[in-house]
Parts: C-alpha cells; structure tokens; sequence
C-alpha cells in the first residue's frame, strides 16, 4: 500500500521533501461499518496546502506522518455491508495512498454511465463550490457581470457556464493566454483577461464596460485588488478562496481600511463559505446539473496525472497554475 504521509510542515511555499512516500502493508481487519476500498483516482485540490500547516481552519490540519488527505474515486474490495459489493465505484475520501478502510456512512456509490473523474469535477465537489456560491450568494441578474479568477480550473469554469445560463456577462482571470484561449473557445466566457501578463487593472475594466456586479473570490492578492475599483453598487461577493495566499503570503494585497471604505459607499456584501455549508442544495444541483454534463451542455476539461508517485510534484504545480483544468491523478 504505497502512502504520500505529510513528512513535515512547509515553510512558505509546498515542497517536495514536504511529503514522504512510504509502502505500508494493506488494512486487513475491518470493524462492522467497515469497508476496505482500492483508489482509482486521486482529486488534487488548493486546500490541501492549508491542511499541510498547522494554524487553526475549519478543518484540522493532516498529522505530521500521517497519510496526506484527499477525495479518491474508487473500487470496493472488501465490504460486509450489502449496499456495498467488490467491485462497484464509489466517492470517498481515500487520501494519497493505493487503499483506505472507509466508513460505509462516508462512501457515495457513483453513477457508472458517467466518466468516473466528473465526481471530482463538474458533478463533484467544485461543480458544487460553484453552484452554491454563484447562486446562493452571488445571486446573479440577467444581464449583470460576473467576474471569476482562476476560471479554468473546475470551480471558475464552472462558475463561468453558470452565469452564461443566468444571463450574464462572463468574464474570466486567467494565467496565460492558452488559458485565456481556453476559457473563451472552451468554455464560453465573454472575454478573458491574463493576470500574469499586460496590464491588469487596464484589460480587466476594458472587459467589464459595465462594472463588476458579482466577483466570485478564488485568488485575493493583486487580482482582488484589480476588481475592487469596478465593483458596483450592492456587488456580492462570494468568497470561496485566495489561492494567492496558500503558499505564503502574496505582499501586494489590499489594504483593509479601503476594502472597509468601498464596503460602505457601495454597500457591498461580502459573503466566506464552505461548500458544505450548502449540503442540503447538493441534490438540486445534481438534478440540475446531471443532464447537462451527459447532455454536453456543461463541459469540464481534466488534467489527469499518471502515477501516484507525482502526487506531491503536480499538487505544487496545482498551486502555481501549472495545471489545465481539474487536476487529478490516476493511480491504477
Ligand atoms: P484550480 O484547479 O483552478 O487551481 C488553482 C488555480 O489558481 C491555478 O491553476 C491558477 O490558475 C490559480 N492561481 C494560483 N496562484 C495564483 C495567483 N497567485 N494569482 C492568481 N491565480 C493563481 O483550483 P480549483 O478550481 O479547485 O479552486 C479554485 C478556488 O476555489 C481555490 O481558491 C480553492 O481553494 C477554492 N475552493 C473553495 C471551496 C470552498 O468550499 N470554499 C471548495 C473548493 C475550492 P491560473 O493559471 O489561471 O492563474
């Protein structure tokens, strides 16, 4: 059983002597409740950085040698349980190892006419991150504008195609005019604008003639700071992220006293969540969304990673933008 455990804290930025891989021997007693499952695929996410530290979030940290955490799609191997035979695929949170003992409470068996890897994808959690803060929070109008950072990735291209549907503009933050390419051919933003080339302020309020009416927060840093001034009045923003910050502190972010000044004048609402704040949504969504990923309606774009021994090289890609969509690795 080949295990990425967490070696020690980073300092400032992930790296690979971050993470140990070890051979430990496969689980072999399961208690009642018990399953043993076999990882297929591995979803490779930014929060994961933050469980590498140790300062207190809304998750607690990974342990120092512990295996390193993380949703798997995977094969059931041995079950006492019924609902549960060998064999059959299910969502779990397998963590970076070839197998776990899971709890059948924890487990959801998934839908095997669609690609296995959606379920970390557009029918997963970050379809999901998306959904909940765009509609929930952001509460997009016909014809407003909304604006998403790292827009190619699972949750901003979703977010994009979301507001598409709500009859808004969409305007997507990417790095690199590939990405860029990508999420106006690929995923039908209006326009899109590279924060890591030009000028950004200038080509952000060249793509939002109208003002920024919902900013749905991924990144922080210099690209909250290229929105702030075109945010209109009563803007919503859904704070989902600030991937910016994970890996060591970006220096050049806003300053709080103006965040706090606009706030006010524009009577902004600023809105933190986590995805399962919304759980009891999570059937709506796939209600809504199932038909239209089978439908082609809604599209997903998947960088999968051969091997589990990449894990630790293409996490800290993940938290550069080296990735090309959802990043996922394929472990066997
Ligand atoms: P992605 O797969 O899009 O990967 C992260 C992307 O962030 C990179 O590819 C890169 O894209 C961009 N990025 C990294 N560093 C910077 C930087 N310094 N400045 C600007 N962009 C940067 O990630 P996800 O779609 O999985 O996640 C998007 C956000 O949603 C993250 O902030 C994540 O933490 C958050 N999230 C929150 C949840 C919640 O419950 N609140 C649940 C799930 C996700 P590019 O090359 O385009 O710059």
């Amino acid at each position: 059983n080949r295990q990425w455990r967490l070696a020690r804290r980073p300092r400032g930025e992930a790296a690979k002597d971050d993470f140990e891989f070890v051979e430990a021997a496969v689980p072999r007693t399961l208690r009642p409740g018990e399953i043993l499952i076999r990882n297929r695929y591995l979803s490779l996410d930014p929060y994961m950085r933050w469980r590498m530290d140790d300062a207190k979030s809304y998750a607690p940290p990974v342990a120092i040698d512990d295996p390193m955490v993380g949703s798997t799609i995977a094969e059931v191997v041995r079950s006492d349980d019924s609902a549960f035979r060998p064999g059959q695929m299910v969502l779990a949170q397998g963590g970076w190892q070839d197998y776990a003992v899971a709890s059948s409470s924890s487990l959801r068996i998934v839908d095997e006419a669609v690609e296995p890897t959606a379920f970390l994808n557009v029918l997963g959690s970050p379809g999901f991150t998306a959904y909940a803060g765009l509609m929930k929070i952001g509460m997009p109008k016909q014809g407003q504008t909304v604006v998403v950072g790292a827009a190619t990735g699972p949750v901003g291209s979703m977010v994009g195609q979301l507001a598409k549907r709500a009859g808004c503009r969409a305007v997507a933050i990417a790095g690199g005019p590939e990405k860029c390419r990508l999420a106006v051919d690929h995923f039908g933003f209006d326009a899109a604008v590279d924060h890591r080339g030009g000028d950004l302020a200038g080509d952000l309020a060249k793509a939002c003639p109208d003002g920024v009416d919902v900013y749905f927060e991924n990144i922080g840093g210099r690209v909250l700071d290229a929105v702030l001034p075109l945010l209109n009045d009563f803007a919503r923003i859904p704070v989902c992220g600030v991937v910016s910050q994970y890996d060591g502190d970006e220096s050049d972010g806003t300053r709080l006293a103006s965040v706090m000044r606009d706030t006010l004048v524009k009577r902004l609402s600023w809105r933190g969540f986590i995805v399962t704040d919304f759980a009891a949504h999570r059937g709506e969504f796939l209600e809504m969304i199932t038909p239209l990923v089978k439908t082609g309606a809604i599209v997903s774009l998947e960088d999968v990673v051969d091997g589990l021994e990449h894990a630790p090289e293409a996490f800290i890609g993940l938290l550069k933008g080296r990735n090309r969509g959802k990043l996922v690795i394929h472990i066997a």
